[in-house]
């Protein structure tokens, strides 16, 4: 596959500081596809010094300006949106159905709504005899997961470039391809040199250098916890401003007035859905012990057509499935009941799991309190409602939910709910509404306004 030698600096692709490099796996067949520059802190260095010097130029172009560059940015996008596809399922291993409707759609989406937030945002307002002025931050450290690729890079880097910051991208080592295209893509759209760039290279290493770079005026980070804690605490020693996407462990509450059926069914989907490796995937599903019994039957129905090597893709990498399949034997070994799946791999090829269904979990297993990030649904009992809110508030995350049943009550739960998102009854996805966590979910919001916010600082002047 193709691959550029090289890191995206200053708006040339130029060498990398060392020869060495990193190998691109595609996951479903475990062949080499590629290989990409491993970044060092000189290359990372170089790229935040071009991102220093580009941003005066970009926070001073007018805000239609910018907004016009975030439209040609989207248009570019959609053009190479099967080219984008083609290189998600081939390294991240997606159906390539999902790889074209969300993985290659989305970022499509969320680039054309920074383009209008842009052009309509109002980053000067009056406050009584105060006019307050909200100001980009400057320059962006944004380090990115495999999971979405490029979704995950487009809803860091385009509401930094609407609010005027200039952007040093180190992407997950995983999936390096998709960045490096989305990369072409900003020199495609004649953004000026400097505002993107692009430092392929390991967490560790490119990843460490650009969290606790000297010059980098804010951190956004979507990972692990365990990663997301460190880079917390660097930012916070150097008083800098952070945004954290972490996990999840999301509940799926069905209240006994649901469709029961439409419920589980969708539940499951959500699950499955890019194998389980969704920060907001609904894991837990709760179900009223009047029900408990049925809705048990409908899952392990609903979840035998998730063929693996089909609908259902591999993990991301050997260390995922090993990580995922010792959860599922946690699982069976702490007493849940394994109504489909199961810890043996599907494929003798491929970094697949079988997609699993638990009943009989209870709220303290460790499956039903980790982010186990593949295709493992726990369905726990719940008593009455109070019972439930307890369970779905009983875990150290709070990203998302979805709660079933009339409108009113099912409304009335998801307020009590400690999560930064809830769907009720099937929800619809609005590109524009914030994302982000309660608890150790994270810090700050992703997408519209409240996304673009985060790049911004606020300075105030009085008449
Ligand atoms: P990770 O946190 O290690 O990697 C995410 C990004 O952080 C990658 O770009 C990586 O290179 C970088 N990184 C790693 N170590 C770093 C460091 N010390 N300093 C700076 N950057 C660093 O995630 P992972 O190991 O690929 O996945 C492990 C688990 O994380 C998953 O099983 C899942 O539970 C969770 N995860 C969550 C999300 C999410 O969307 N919230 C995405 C991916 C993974």
């Amino acid at each position: 596959m193709k691959a550029h030698d090289g890191m995206y600096i200053g708006g040339t692709w130029g060498p990398a500081a060392t020869a060495d490099t990193i190998a691109v796996v595609n996951p479903a067949d475990e062949q080499v596809l590629a290989h990409v520059p491993a970044g060092t802190a000189d290359d990372v260095d170089a790229a935040v010094r071009a991102a220093r010097a580009a941003f005066p130029g970009w926070a001073a172009t007018p805000p239609a300006d910018r907004a016009a560059r975030l439209a040609t940015l989207r248009d570019v996008l959609a053009a190479r949106q099967g080219e984008i596809a083609e290189t998600v399922t081939a390294e991240l291993g997606a159906p390539p159905k999902l790889a074209g409707t969300v993985h290659a759609g989305l970022p499509v989406l969320v680039a054309g709504s920074y383009a209008e937030l842009a052009a309509t945002y109002a980053f000067e307002e009056k406050v009584g005899n105060s006019t307050v002025l909200h100001e980009p931050i400057g320059v962006v450290g944004a380090i990115t997961p495999w999971n979405y690729p490029l979704h995950q890079i487009v809803a860091k880097v385009a509401p930094a470039l609407a609010a005027g910051c200039t952007v040093v991208l180190k992407p997950a080592e995983d999936t390096p391809l998709t960045a490096q295209l989305f990369a072409e893509a900003v020199d495609e759209a004649g953004l000026p040199a400097g505002v993107f760039n692009l430092v392929t290279g390991l967490g560790p290493v490119a990843g460490q250098a650009l969290a606790e770079h000297p010059d980098v005026d804010l951190v956004s980070f979507t990972g692990s916890t365990a990663v997301g804690r460190r880079i917390g605490a660097t930012a916070g020693g150097a008083v800098k401003r952070v945004a954290l996407e972490l996990g999840g462990k999301s509940a799926n509450v069905i209240l006994p007035g649901a469709d029961l059926a439409r419920a589980v069914a969708v539940g499951i989907a959500n699950v499955m859905s890019n194998s389980g490796q969704t920060c907001s995937a609904w894991t837990r599903m709760l179900v009223h012990t009047d029900q408990y019994d049925e809705a048990v039957a409908l899952a392990a129905e609903a979840v035998a057509k998730y063929t693996p090597g089909d609908r259902l893709g591999p993990l991301v990498n050997a260390r995922q499935q090993q990580r995922v399949r010792g959860y599922i034997e946690q699982g069976v070994a702490e007493g849940a009941r394994l109504v489909a799946g199961g810890p043996e791999a599907p494929r003798e090829t491929g970094y697949y799991v079988a997609p699993t269904v638990f009943a009989d979990v209870t709220a303290e297993m460790t499956i039903a309190q980790e982010e186990i990030f593949g295709p493992v649904v726990s369905i726990l009992r719940y008593e009455d409602e109070d019972d439930a809110l307890r369970i779905a508030n009983g875990t150290v995350y709070g990203l998302a939910g979805a709660v079933w049943g009339p409108q009113d009550e099912a409304v009335a739960f998801a307020r009590r709910m400690d999560t930064g998102q809830v769907d009720i009854n099937g929800g619809r996805f609005n590109p524009l509404a914030p994302f982000g966590g309660y608890k150790q979910s994270g810090v700050g919001r992703e997408l519209g306004s409240h996304g673009l916010a985060e790049y911004l600082h606020t300075k105030s002047l009085q008449f």
